[in-house]
C-alpha cells in the first residue's frame, strides 16, 4: 500500500521505526529482517544516531536504492538555513546515500521556522531529498510555516494511536495536501491490552498490534511501528491480509482519550 507525496513521490504507507534501535548490529538486524518481511520504508533521524546502520542494512540487501524509501530528520539544534543544509549533508554521509527520500523537520521551532524551511526547499530543489515535511506540527505551526513557504510539507509525522487520534492535526495536514503519519503508533505497547482492541483482534484472529496498525492504514494514516524483535517485525508487517469493518473502526475511534506519551509540541524544552 502506497501513497503519493504531492503527486510526485511514491511512499509506502507502512514502514519500520528505528528510535532506540542502537547503531550497529541492532539496527542493521532490524532493518534486514524488515526488508525480508517486505518493508520498504524506514524511519530514522540524526538524533537517533543510527543512520549508519540503516544505510548499511540497505546496502547489504540485494535491493537497489530506488526500491526503498528512507526518511531522516533534522534535529532541533541544527535549525536555521546554513545549519540545516550542513546537517542534511552530514546525514547523507552517515547514511552513505546521495539522496534521501523524505527529509523532515523533527520539531517545530517557531523562531527558526522560516529559515529552516527555506533550507528544506533548497535541498529539495538541489535533489538532495525527494520530498520534505515536518513532524509534530500543530495546525498553528502549519499556518506559520505556510506564511513564508513556497512548498507545503508533504507529510506531518505526529504522535498518533487509538488514545491520541489527532483529528485537527490530520485535517490541517490534509488541507495542505500532506500525508499524516503516526509515530508511536502502538503507543509503545501501551494500547495493546486495551479490551476493545483485544476483542477486535480475537474476532479477526489477529494480534492487537496488527489491529491498531490496520486501523491507522484504513484511516489514511501512514505508520512506522518500531521493533528490534524479529517475530514482532514480521507480525507488524503482516497487516494487509485482512480488513476492519465499519463497526471495528468506530469502536477504535471511541478510544480517543487525548492521552500522550510524548511532550506537547508547544511545550518542548529540547
Ligand atoms: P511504537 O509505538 O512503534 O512502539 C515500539 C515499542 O513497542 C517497542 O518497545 C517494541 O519493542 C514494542 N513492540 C513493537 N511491536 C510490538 C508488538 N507487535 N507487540 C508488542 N510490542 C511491540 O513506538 P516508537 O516510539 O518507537 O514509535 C515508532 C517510530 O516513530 C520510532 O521508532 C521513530 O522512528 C518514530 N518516532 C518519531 C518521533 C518524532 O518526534 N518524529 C518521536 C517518536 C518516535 P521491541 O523493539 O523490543 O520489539
Amino acid at each position: 500500500m502506497t501513497t503519493m507525496l504531492h503527486g510526485r513521490v511514491e511512499m509506502p504507507m507502512h514502514g519500520l521505526g528505528t528510535y532506540k534501535a542502537t547503531e550497529g548490529e541492532d539496527v542493521i538486524n532490524s532493518v534486514t529482517w524488515a526488508l525480508q518481511a517486505g518493508y520498504r520504508m524506514f524511519d530514522t533521524a540524526a538524533i537517533y544516531r543510527n543512520e549508519g546502520g540503516v544505510g548499511e542494512a540497505i546496502r547489504r540487501s540485494d535491493l537497489v536504492r530506488t526500491e526503498v524509501f528512507v526518511t531522516t530528520k533534522l534535529w532541533n539544534s541544527d535549525q536555521g538555513y546554513d545549519r540545516a543544509l550542513d546537517a542534511l549533508d552530514g546525514s547523507l554521509q552517515i547514511l552513505g546515500f546521495d539522496y534521501i527520500d523524505l527529509y523532515l523537520v523533527h520539531w517545530p521551532k517557531p523562531e527558526h521556522m522560516a529559515e529552516t524551511w527555506r533550507a528544506m526547499e533548497q535541498a529539495l530543489a538541489d535533489g538532495l531529498t525527494r520530498a520534505i515535511g515536518v513532524c509534530n506540527f500543530e495546525p498553528h505551526h502549519l499556518d506559520q510555516l505556510m506564511a513564508t513557504a513556497n512548498t507545503p510539507p508533504s507529510l506531518n509525522q505526529v504522535e498518533l494511536h487509538p488514545n491520541l487520534q489527532q483529528h485537527e492535526v490530520r485535517a490541517a495536514t490534509l488541507e495542505l495536501g500532506g500525508v499524516p503519519q503516526a509515530w508511536s503508533p502502538l503507543k509503545q505497547g501501551r494500547v495493546l491490552d486495551d479490551p476493545v482492541v483485544v476483542a477486535i483482534a480475537d474476532r479477526h484472529n489477529r494480534t492487537p498490534a496488527q489491529v491498531v496498525l490496520r486501523w491507522q492504514l484504513q484511516e489514511g494514516v501512514a505508520t512506522i511501528p518500531k521493533s528490534i524483535t524479529k517475530r514482532r517485525i514480521i507480525e507488524n508487517g503482516d497487516v494487509f491480509g485482512f480488513a476492519l469493518d465499519d463497526a471495528d473502526m468506530e469502536h477504535i475511534r471511541g478510544l480517543d482519550t487525548g492521552d500522550r506519551i510524548g511532550p506537547h509540541p508547544d511545550r518542548i524544552d529540547f
